[in-house]
């Protein structure tokens, strides 16, 4: 199928496409980084209309809970957990935290700059695969250390 506009995956962030489309676009995310990374800036640019909140534990709290809810479907691949909207601001809190820390700023953006590179034989692993597994790394380091805190 052709490429989704960035005004679609704007649409699509804040559910404003019919079911059938939808479908048709998560497949299609699923495929394909170039709008992968369109739909990351639409996410981001939802993130920055979310409402801010004032309790820094309720937030935390929050992502935790929906995300341990979204770990539990990524062990099936093809799960189609993009369509929860949920699922957005999940993507949208975890990359506001990765970009807090510049280490993880850093490597991603190390990480995109030998994407675009086309002299690399190997094909990288995706970008998709490669932000969840760090958000989920991150996240996994966090949620240790908060039961550590809490003993
Ligand atoms: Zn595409």
């Amino acid at each position: 199928m052709n490429h989704v506009s960035y005004e679609e995956w704007v649409k699509y962030v804040n559910n404003e496409i019919n079911d059938n489309v939808r479908e048709v676009y998560d497949d299609h995310l699923y495929s394909c980084d170039q709008c992968l990374e369109l739909y990351l800036q639409a996410v981001t640019e939802l993130e920055s209309s979310l409402p801010v909140l004032s309790n820094a534990d309720d937030f935390t709290n929050l992502v935790m809970a929906d995300v341990s809810q979204v770990k539990k479907k990524l062990p099936e691949k093809q799960a189609p957990f993009y369509q929860r909207t949920s699922f957005h601001y999940i993507v949208a809190a975890a990359m506001t935290l990765l970009f807090m820390t510049s280490g993880v700023f850093q490597s991603i953006t190390k990480y995109a700059g030998a994407v675009e590179t086309p002299s690399i034989d190997e094909s990288p692993p995706s970008m998709t695969e490669e932000i969840m597994n760090k958000t989920f790394a991150w996240i996994d380091t966090f949620e240790i250390k908060n039961r550590e805190a809490n003993k």
